[in-house]
């Protein structure tokens, strides 16, 4: 089992939060594609044995592009690794999700769609430099469920700061009142060289206190518990049925491919990082220069095992641990994790350990401790 990720780095403007690689001069979006359907062809044995079942379009934002470069996109994949996809993702912003756009991708092989909406406060929307509005977010939804997506995720932003626990629960409410199968929830982080750094760098604004993102992690994961949804990784929920397959298939540490600028690919064993600067990247393709290759020693595979596994609710199998990091490691990790089970910060059952889902927001504590066992 194998995936795709195809990043389309372009960007209408910048959100104040976000450190995705993007740019916001979209000119060159048709030399892009080209470029893309290149690397496509290029990269044909990277993923060679293993079966694509996923393909996923993220970016910046894929739904800048025209269907007739997402076809031409898809048809490329089709030609150079025959996959057998069961879920093809596709990020999209509500703004640009007209009935029209959403019509016409409902006849790709698209099936699946991820909308960035983060809040249905129109307030915190500028504030984060979002394009739309909250109308605009339910329009998108509802109009993608007239065009037969049955699929559908959308994105959630809490720990922002000064909103009210009240805002979040009415984000929340709004959020399930339009009937999707998927929603992933992220704590806002205020990272170096977007806008909010520099606000934070100013003093004008400043991480929210950790009671606050306690709180409000709590708040989503008892509603979105109520609502049927399944916590089975620390940002994401899901109804019975609906797991990100192709997120999955990284938290489960399988092979994948990623095109475009700034994309990482993982064969098992080394990770590619493509260049992420858009002119490079249409000037150097096909040239392999464009790309670090890290080679992961058997302690990074591990340390990565364990950070991904107890981010989600399965937590680590521990047949499988031993199986891939052999018996003595297996110890070692029995060893660090009891006192951790002693507090209640993981528990062990039917062959896994884990960390209980209330507890998800200490797992980085957590995995700190059992790096490098
Ligand atoms: S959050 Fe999405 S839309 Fe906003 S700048 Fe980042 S990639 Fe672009």
């Amino acid at each position: 089992m194998a995936g795709i990720y195809i990043h389309i780095p372009f960007c209408k403007s910048k959100c104040s939060y976000c450190d995705f690689y993007s740019c916001t001069s979209t000119e060159t979006i048709g030399r892009f594609v080209e470029t893309l359907l290149c690397e496509i062809r290029c990269r044909k044995d990277y993923l060679s044995g293993e079966t694509v079942r996923t393909i996923y379009f993220g970016g910046g934002t894929p739904s800048l592009l025209s269907i007739g470069q997402i076809r031409a996109i898809l048809e490329t994949i089709n030609d150079v690794f025959a996959p057998q996809p069961e879920e093809i993702t596709f990020e999209a912003n509500p703004d640009d999700l007209s009935p029209e756009y959403l019509a016409m991708l409902a006849q790709t092989p698209i099936n699946r769609l991820s909308i960035g909406i983060q809040s249905f406060d129109d307030f915190q929307l500028r504030f984060m430099n979002r394009r739309h509005t909250a109308a605009q977010a339910v329009r998108a939804v509802k109009h993608a469920q007239k065009a037969g997506f049955d699929n559908i995720s959308a994105d959630l932003i809490f720990g922002i700061p000064g909103m009210e626990d009240s805002t979040w629960e009415a984000n929340i409410d709004r959020m399930l009142s339009l009937d999707i199968q998927h929603i992933s929830a992220y704590h806002l982080t205020i990272e170096e060289g977007t806008r909010f750094g520099q606000m934070a760098a100013a003093g004008e604004i400043s991480p929210v206190p950790d009671e606050t993102s306690e709180r409000q992690y709590a708040i989503l994961c008892e509603k979105l518990d109520k609502a049927g949804f399944e916590h089975y990784e620390i940002s994401n929920f899901a109804l019975p049925g609906h797991r990100a397959l192709h997120n999955s298939s990284y938290w489960r540490g399988e092979p994948y491919l990623g095109i475009g600028p700034s994309a990482h690919s993982y064969d098992g064993h080394q990770r590619d990082v493509c260049t992420a600067d858009t002119p490079t990247y249409i000037k150097s393709i096909p040239s392999p220069d464009i790309f670090e290759t890290e080679t992961l020693t058997q302690q990074d595979v591990q340390n990565e095992y364990i950070m991904v596994r107890l981010r989600c609710s399965e937590g680590i199998d521990i047949d499988d641990f031993r199986h891939k990091f052999g018996e003595k490691s297996l110890e070692k990790l029995h060893f660090e994790a009891q006192k951790f089970i002693q507090s209640g910060l993981l528990e062990i059952k039917s062959g896994h350990i884990y960390v209980p889902t209330n507890r998800f927001l200490l797992s980085d504590r957590i995995i700190c401790e059992l790096f490098d066992i």
